[in-house]
Formats: C-alpha cells, structure tokens, sequence
C-alpha cells in the first residue's frame, strides 16, 4: 500500500482522486435509510459540538449508528462523495426541475430555504423558484457536471416577470424579476455560508445596477461582483453556461469539516474504499504490466482499462496512467471565512432583520 508521503515525494504527477463507496461491502450501517427530509423546525439538524467528538468517540459512533453524524460532505466539490444525504423535498416556495437530482447536506438544504424565505419575507405574492440539480444520492459524478460531486452546489433558476420566462431561461433585462432576483442573492451573501455564486456577467451587470439603484453601497458591490472590479474575493464570478441560472456552492462548517476526519474512519472500518489516485509511470526497457501492477498493488487489468490497451504490450519510454487505491493525504482543518456583509441596507429592503457582523461574530462562541 502506498502511503501519501510515496505519492507527493515521487516523480509522479497526482490527480485529483475519485471516491467511493465500497460496493462490496454490504453492512447494515451502509443501507441504513437516509435521514428525513429537511424539517424547518430544525434548522441545523446537528449540534456542531459533534465536531468536539475525539476520533476514538467518532469511531464508537460510526459502528452505534453512523445515521447520528448526519450528513456529511467529503472530498471536494469537483471530486467528492456524500454521506448520510438529506433529499430536498418539493415546498410550496420552490419546485424541483424535471429529473433534478436533489440530494444535499443538511446544511446545504437549510441554506436553500433560508435565501428563498428572504425573498418571500420581502415580497409576500412570490410564486416559486426552480431548484435545479444539487448531488446524486451518494455524491460522485453528476450526469455533465464538473461539480456538484459532494452536497454543497446547487443550481436556482431566476425569478422572472410574471409569464417572461421558464426553467433554464436565458436572463435579459426584460425577463427577469431584479428585486426579486436581488433579494434571493443579498439573502446568499448575508444570511449564508456561501462560498461562490457562477453568473454570467450580463446578469451580474444587471443585478448590480438594480442594487446601486435602490441605495446599495457601492464599495461592497465592487468586492461581492467580480464584472466590476475583478475583485479577488468576488463571489459572484462569471463562469459561460451561466446565463440560465445561478450555480451556488455552500460552505458546510460542520459537513465538511466532520467529512474530512470521518472519512479514513469510513475507510478503516470498510464502509469506504479509500479514493483512488492517478499517477503517470514512464515504463522502462523490459517492464513489464506485471511489474507495474504487482508494484502499484494494482491488477494488470485496471492498467490495461485506464490507457485503453487492448494487449499487455508496453512501449518503453510511454507514459501510462497507473489508479492506485491510497490513503487520502491529511488536510487542512475547513475554516468558513467571514462573510463580506455591507454597511447599510436599503430602505426598500428594511423588512428583513439583515445580519450585521455584530450580530454573527461576536457570540459567535455561543453559535
Ligand atoms: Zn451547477
């Protein structure tokens, strides 16, 4: 077995790795039926003093019941699982895309219903919004997506003019609902843990016109848009493919953070197959598929399968992509960064209590 010190000193170039669960591996704990549907009774389903818990405490619980963790998100956005999924559930102020995978982390799914109240705390006839793909069941790859891999991304459709406009509608001027639209996005930035927002920038144009026009402070809309400034903490970014909706990735401060110090539990204990990692070989004079396999822990197979050879004949001096099974290497604790708050709200957006960094922050110890 390769230890992850072999797959960062070594010559190789590392992939980003894959995950999965083990589909060998049948345990009561691996079928055990996912949690409820999000309950807005229960905002956080979850205390974070879970993550209080020792790794031994952990253990103890994955083995008692792992349903009691909660959902947990591991990896990455473009490369990552999901455990313990919450389904987002039809609601009377949004509906769900025809053939919309909507499965999320508790977190991800009580920050959807956080923004789409705002907008109806402000604007009490608001018909609903269109919630798009978040995750498949247990995360991975998500039909064309490059992310939406580990319940934290979620596509919202816009709030169009009364009749203007449909699920996956290009925005224009004429078609969307801007305070609406607005609102959704103030509430995104303010009331959650969002990490970033893909917009195309003729929509970021508009909706940063529409909030200097009502009184928004400028300064802020310059750090929170990146059309107009290109600031680097932007978090409305242009990404193209984005002119039919908004692509909103979630911080998880506890699914993401529990994720990444369960996760080689789940491995330890089988539940998981470790992430498999890609890394290049240039095959030498008289090595052999043998060799690398038997040196890599690997089947001859595998190799054969992931450079499309249709013989066991190797080139020397080619460079052949090897998947090997290893410990994933240790990372960083997850932090959420403050959120970028502005200094005044608007008087036509005075209704809703906007959080202030006073009102985050300095209990946060309580929190
Ligand atoms: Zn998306």
């Amino acid at each position: 077995m390769l230890t992850p010190l072999d797959l960062v000193a070594g010559l190789w170039l590392v992939a980003s790795p894959t995950w999965g669960a083990n589909p060998g591996f049948v345990s009561p704990l691996a079928l055990a039926a996912p949690r409820d549907a999000y309950d807005a009774s229960r905002p956080s389903d979850r205390p974070a003093s879970l993550l209080e818990l020792s790794d031994e405490e952990l253990m103890t619980r994955i083995e008692a019941d792992s349903g009691s963790l909660g959902s947990l998100s591991i990896g990455a956005p473009g490369s990552g699982i999901l455990f313990n999924p919450v389904a987002l559930e039809a609601g009377p102020r949004w509906d769900i895309a025809r053939g919309a995978d909507s499965w999320g982390t508790s977190e991800t799914i009580a920050a959807i219903q956080t923004a789409v109240d705002t907008v109806h705390e402000l604007f009490a006839d608001t018909w609903s919004i269109v919630i798009g793909d978040i995750s498949d069941r247990d995360g991975g790859r998500l039909k064309r997506h490059q992310t939406h891999q580990s319940g934290r991304d979620v596509d919202f459709g816009f709030y169009y003019k009364s009749g203007k406009g449909a699920w996956f509608a290009p925005g224009t001027a004429a078609n969307m609902d801007l305070p609406r639209n607005w609102a959704l996005v103030r509430a995104l930035l303010t009331r959650t843990d969002v990490e970033t927002i893909l917009l195309d920038t003729q929509i970021q144009r508009l909706l940063y016109k529409h909030a200097l026009s009502i009184g928004e402070d400028k300064d802020w809309l310059d750090r929170v848009f990146q059309f107009s400034r290109d600031s680097r903490d932007a978090v409305l970014r242009h990404v193209s493919g984005h002119r039919t909706h908004y692509h909103v990735r979630f911080y998880n401060a506890v699914a993401q953070e529990l994720g990444r110090r369960v996760h080689p539990l789940l491995v330890e204990l089988g539940i998981m197959n470790p992430p498999v990692f890609t890394v290049r070989h240039v095959v030498r004079p008289g090595q052999t598929l043998g060799h690398l396999a038997t040196r890599y822990g690997t089947s001859t197979r595998t190799i054969m399968q992931a450079n499309g050879l249709r013989t066991s004949q190797l080139l020397a001096g080619r460079t052949y992509r090897i998947p090997v099974r290893a410990a994933a290497p240790p990372t960083q604790p997850i932090v959420v960064p403050q959120r970028m708050l502005p200094p005044v709200t608007p008087e036509a957006l005075a209704a809703v209590d906007w959080p202030t960094l006073q009102s985050l922050y300095t209990t946060s110890t309580e929190r």
